[in-house]
C-alpha cells in the first residue's frame, strides 16, 4: 500500500504532503505553459514583499535591541554616564581595510571616549561568523540609527539603505540568521537559514527561470519562518501570513475551496446558483485531476502507434512523415453512409496512423475536423484531440480542454478506457456533467452535488489516474467538499 494511502484506497494528504503535492502538479504543469513564467515572477515578488513585512517589526526590535546592549556594556565598561554617547568616530576610524575586505585587524584609531570600539567589539560578537560588513554601515550613527547597525548584519551593497522600509526581504533574512540577538529567539534557525537561502535564489531568478514549484517553495518556507512564534507575535507577520495564503490560493487556482464552503454552508435545498457556480467548479478540479492520466496515456498512445505503424509498413525504424494534411488523408464525410478512405502517404505511414486511429475509437467514428495529421508524429495530442467532439481543435493539451472534453477521450479511446478498472466510472461522470451543463434552471440540490462529488472521486481514485498529482490535489479537493455536504 503507498503511503497516504489508507485500506480503502481513500488518499489521506497531511498538511506537509499537501502542499508538496501542490508544487508537483503545478511542476508538472509549467513544463507544458511556459506563459505562466511571468505571472509566477510576479507572484514572487510580491510574495518576497510581503514577507518582508511581516519580520520587519522583528528585526527592527532585535536590533535596537543589540544596539542598547552595545552601549551599554561600553558605557559599564569605561565608567561612562548613562547618557553619554559619541557620534564623531567614522567606520574608517574604527576598522581598516585588509587584502581588499574591511576587518576589524589594526591597530585602529580609539574612539575618544572609547565607547565606539567597545561598541564594535560587541557587534562582532553577536555575528554568527564574526564577520560584520563594515562597510555597508556609517559608524557615526551607531548611537542614533539602529539601521545603521542592522547593516552590518547584512550582505556588502546595502550601504544607501537609511532606513528599515528600505531594505529588501534578502536584507532582512541576513539581519536575522547573522545577528545572534534575533537569531537565537527563534523556535527552529534551520527554517531562517533556508529562508535565506532560497531568497538568494530567488534574486536570480527572471520569468524565464521561475516556475510555480519555486514559488510554492518560496511560500513554504516564508510561511514557516513568519509563524516562528518569537516573530508571529508582532501584528505584521500575523497580516502577512494571511495575505500570502491568500496569494498562495490564488496562484494555485485553488479560490473555489473558499466559495464552495461558503456556498455550502447557505446551503438550503435548493441551493442558489453560487451553488451552481461551486457545482461548475467541482467539474473543473475533477477535469484538473484528469489533465496527467490523457496528456501521459496520450504519449502512450502516440508511441505505440507509431511502433505498430513502422512494423505494419516495414519501413525504418525512424520513419515517420509530416507532409499529410488532415484533408489529404481524411475524404468529406458523405451524407449518408461511412467515409470511404482511400492510400494518400506516398509510404503509408500516415494512412496507417488513420487506420490505427479509426480502430482505436470506441464508435470508429474519430473527429478528424479537431487534428492537424502533420503533427501526428511530434504532438501526441493530436491523437488525442479525435476522440472529442466538435470544439477541440485549437486546444494544446489537457489543462486547457474542459471535463467534458477530457471525459470523452478517456470513453472514446479503446486504449485508455482500458486502463480503467470500472469503466461505467468515467460514463457515470459523464452523465453528472452533462446533466449539469444542460440543466435549465439556477439550482443545485444537495443530493446533487453529493453525487458529482461521489462520481468524480471514483473516477479519481481509479488506479491509473490515482497516481497522478493533479488526481491527488483533486481528490483533495472532493474530500473537502463531501465533508463539507456532511456538515
Ligand atoms: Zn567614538
Ligand atoms: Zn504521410
Amino acid at each position: 500500500m503507498a503511503s497516504g494511502e489508507d485500506a480503502s484506497g481513500w488518499i489521506n494528504i497531511k498538511a506537509q504532503e499537501w502542499i508538496n503535492i501542490k508544487a508537483q502538479v503545478m511542476r508538472e504543469r509549467y513544463t507544458w505553459y511556459p506563459w505562466i513564467k511571468e505571472r509566477n515572477a510576479r507572484h514572487l515578488r510580491e510574495l518576497e514583499a510581503e514577507t518582508r513585512h511581516g519580520v520587519q517589526d522583528f528585526v527592527e526590535d532585535n536590533v535596537t535591541e543589540l544596539q542598547a546592549k552595545a552601549q551599554k556594556f561600553a558605557k559599564t565598561e569605561n565608567g561612562l554616564d548613562e547618557n553619554f554617547t559619541c557620534n564623531s568616530c567614522t567606520t574608517d576610524d574604527l576598522t581598516k581595510i585588509k587584502k581588499g575586505q574591511r576587518t576589524t585587524v589594526q591597530p585602529p584609531k580609539q574612539c575618544n571616549n572609547k565607547i565606539c570600539n567597545e561598541m564594535k567589539n560587541v557587534f562582532r560578537k553577536d555575528h554568527v561568523y564574526k564577520r560584520p560588513s563594515w562597510g555597508n554601515s556609517d559608524a557615526k550613527k551607531w548611537n542614533t540609527d539602529a539601521i545603521e547597525v542592522a547593516k552590518l548584519f547584512m550582505p556588502p551593497g546595502y550601504k544607501d539603505k537609511d532606513t528599515f522600509e528600505d531594505v529588501d526581504l534578502h536584507g532582512h533574512l541576513n539581519v536575522i540568521v547573522n545577528c545572534k540577538t534575533a537569531r537565537d529567539k527563534l523556535k527552529d534557525a534551520n527554517i531562517a537559514e533556508n529562508a535565506k537561502k532560497f531568497s538568494s535564489r530567488a534574486r536570480h531568478m527572471s520569468g524565464d527561470t521561475m516556475t510555480i514549484g519555486d514559488f510554492v517553495d518560496g511560500a513554504d518556507i516564508y510561511l514557516k519562518l513568519l509563524n516562528d512564534p518569537a516573530i508571529l507575535k508582532y501584528p505584521k507577520a500575523v497580516e502577512s501570513v494571511k495575505k500570502i495564503e491568500k496569494i498562495i490560493d490564488d496562484v494555485l487556482g485553488l479560490k473555489i475551496f473558499g466559495d464552495l464552503r461558503k456556498c455550502l454552508h447557505l446551503s438550503r435545498s435548493p441551493m442558489h446558483s453560487t451553488a451552481v457556480s461551486a457545482m461548475i467548479n467541482t467539474a473543473f478540479q475533477a477535469k484538473e485531476g484528469l489533465c496527467h492520466f490523457t496528456m501521459n496515456a496520450s504519449s502512450e498512445l502516440q508511441q505505440n502507434v507509431i511502433t505498430e505503424v513502422r512494423k505494419k509498413q516495414k519501413l525504418e525504424s525512424d520513419a515517420t512523415c509530416d507532409q499529410c494534411s488532415t484533408e489529404d488523408l481524411i475524404p468529406p464525410k458523405p451524407k449518408r453512409g461511412k467515409i470511404e478512405y482511400k492510400p494518400f502517404c506516398p509510404t503509408g505511414y500516415c494512412d496507417s496512423i488513420r487506420e490505427f486511429l479509426v480502430d482505436q475509437h470506441a464508435f470508429n467514428t474519430p473527429f478528424w475536423k479537431n487534428t492537424d495529421a502533420r503533427k501526428w508524429s511530434t504532438d501526441p495530442w493530436e491523437l488525442a484531440k479525435v476522440f472529442m467532439q466538435h470544439g477541440y481543435k485549437d486546444s494544446e493539451g489537457a489543462f486547457v480542454v474542459d471535463f467534458n472534453g477530457l471525459i470523452n477521450i478517456i470513453i472514446n479511446c479503446k486504449e485508455m478506457s482500458t486502463k480503467l478498472n470500472d469503466p461505467d466510472v468515467a460514463s457515470k461522470s459523464r452523465e453528472v456533467a452533462r446533466k449539469r451543463r444542460h440543466a435549465g434552471h439556477l439550482e443545485v440540490s444537495k443530493d446533487e452535488f453529493k453525487e458529482a462529488v461521489d462520481v468524480y472521486t471514483a473516477l479519481l481514485k481509479e488506479t491509473g489516474i490515482a497516481k497522478n498529482a493533479s488526481a491527488k490535489m483533486a481528490l483533495k479537493v472532493m474530500e473537502e467538499a463531501s465533508e463539507m455536504l456532511e456538515e
